[in-house]
């Protein structure tokens, strides 16, 4: 039996054709999905269901993608009888098979609707849709709209979430019917790129990621030259006029080429191999520092589907933080943390334990505030009996980014990022992510929103909470020790 182009084959293919011909010859290549990975599908499948229940009495077509062909016969079946909708049909036209979402009676006619877990209509939902839309209408059916579900992302849950509620709808006929024109020519170039023995030549680039992250990154990515030109941070200006002059590293460029102060800088650090120190800048920096210190980091949950009375769809509610305290420069710190054992709210006990931890008086630390600044912002909307004692933390916050960002401190092997993943290994190598079970914000918020919304048992909680408290802890720890850092290069 021949390969079918299927939606997914024929979006993988749009996004690059390499990774379509991969996906079909050397699927082992890009692995089992992970666990983050998972955690969309399974996000997408949860949308799916609640999308449904805007629609009354349809039909579901159960086959699963094994079973494709009894799919589309039930679907002919249902199509047949009076049912008002029908979910996941199935048809095939030639190589080209595909599922819609959702199709909705509409007297002799269907619309087509498409359910996406984003909050608004993207250019790759459009290419999505005109195949279906193709396919469908090539299989016989005759569509007369084709609309775009997504999450609406200023609904609010009070109580059970209200499908109803929950999503916005757009009409996209119109921007579909310009693509499907070239979705014959497009998709008998896939069915050739399905039936080729060999791989395109594509080197690996900006499609990689856009529109999603490529599964086969891992086997197609090269090791960037270490100090290249594409480490200048923001430099889409002048990187196009040094490979121009074919420099493609950092080392080679000509001492009197026309770079900014910050690219100077890192220029600078790479051919000296010494960091490179704005003394006066950071001593400016430090200045506003105001003892007590009390260095802070909140762990946020974004999920699809609000998980809380009062939330909203992709709102980052803060489950989890750690403080560590400095009452006097050099003093030892005290490090306090907050983290739910149940899996109810945890944002009014979260706001005790903060307003109970930090004082009246005293600069908070965060790296990269705004974040911290803009989750205090919606704790104080949404739980407004608070605001008064909340809001006034949002001054005292110092960024501890900011001597990074702005270039003061600059060293060769932060690559030209202030983020902390580069900063804290090189100023800090004796603390490292890299043992612990979770390293990274995107794990924490996944692992959270697994036990919030009841994916996850009480003994692989208790487990991930442990994760949880260190990952985070050392958040905190990190920025006591780059302060540190700090001062010793003012020669404090
Ligand atoms: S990693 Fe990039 S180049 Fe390789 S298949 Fe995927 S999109 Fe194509």
């Amino acid at each position: 039996m021949p390969t079918f182009l299927s939606k997914s084959r024929y979006i993988a293919g749009v996004q690059c054709r390499k990774h379509l011909w991969l996906s079909i010859h050397k699927p082992e290549l890009c692995g089992e999905p992970d666990k983050k990975t998972q955690q969309v599908f399974d996000i997408g499948h949860m949308v799916g269901k609640y999308a449904r229940q805007v629609f009354d009495n349809g039909t579901l077509i159960e086959e699963d993608h094994l079973h494709t062909l009894q799919a589309i016969q039930s679907t002919k079946k249902a199509a047949e009888s009076s049912t008002p909708a029908l979910f996941e049909a199935a048809v095939s036209y030639n190589r080209l098979m595909c599922r819609a979402d959702i199709l909705f009676r509409a007297g002799k006619v269907w619309d087509l609707y498409e359910v996406k877990s984003t909050t608004q209509v993207k250019d790759i939902h459009l290419h999505d849709v005109a195949f279906q839309i193709f396919c469908f209408e090539k299989a016989g059916y005759r569509l007369r709209k084709a609309m775009l579900m997504h999450v609406d992302s200023s609904y609010v849950r009070h109580g059970d979430i209200e499908p109803k509620k929950l999503f916005g709808t757009d009409d996209i006929s119109k921007d579909v019917k310009l693509l499907t024109k070239d979705i014959e020519k497009t998709a008998q170039q896939f069915v050739n790129d399905i039936d080729s023995k060999t791989c395109l030549e594509i080197e690996p680039g900006s499609q990689c990621t856009d529109p999603y992250e490529c599964p086969f990154y891992e086997y197609c990515k090269k090791e960037p030259e270490p100090y290249s030109i594409y480490e200048l941070s923001r430099g889409n200006k002048v990187i196009p006029k040094l490979e121009n002059i074919g420099i493609t590293s950092l080392k080679d460029v000509p001492d009197d080429f026309p770079l900014n102060e910050k690219h100077k800088k890192q220029v600078t650090a790479i051919k000296t191999k010494k960091p490179v120190i704005d003394t006066a800048a950071i001593k400016a920096f430090l200045k506003t520092l105001e003892y007590p210190l009390y260095f802070f980091d909140y762990e946020t949950i974004a999920s699809a589907i609000p998980l809380f009375d009062g939330s909203r769809p992709y709102q980052n509610v803060p489950f989890q933080f750690s403080l560590h305290i400095q009452k006097k420069p050099n003093d030892e710190c005290e490090h306090y943390e907050f983290l739910g054992e149940n899996n109810q709210d945890p944002r009014e006990p979260l706001i005790e334990q903060m307003l109970k931890l930090i004082g009246k008086k005293g600069s908070i630390v965060a790296f990269n505030a705004t974040f911290e600044i803009q989750r205090i912002k919606e704790l104080a909307r949404d739980f407004p009996h608070y605001s008064k004692d909340l809001l006034p933390f949002i001054p005292r916050f110092r960024d501890l980014i900011i001597p990074f960002r702005n270039g003061d401190y600059v060293h060769r092997d932060f690559h030209g990022s202030a983020s902390l993943k580069f900063v804290l290994p090189v100023l800090v190598p004796k603390l490292s992510y890299k043992d612990l079970e979770i390293q990274e914000g995107g794990t924490a918020s996944l692992f959270a929103e697994l036990w919030y919304c009841g994916k996850m048992n009480e003994t692989e909680w208790k487990k991930t909470r442990k994760d949880l408290l260190k990952y985070c802890k050392l958040d905190t720890l990190a920025m006591v020790e780059v302060l540190k850092v700090l001062y010793l290069s003012i020669g404090k």
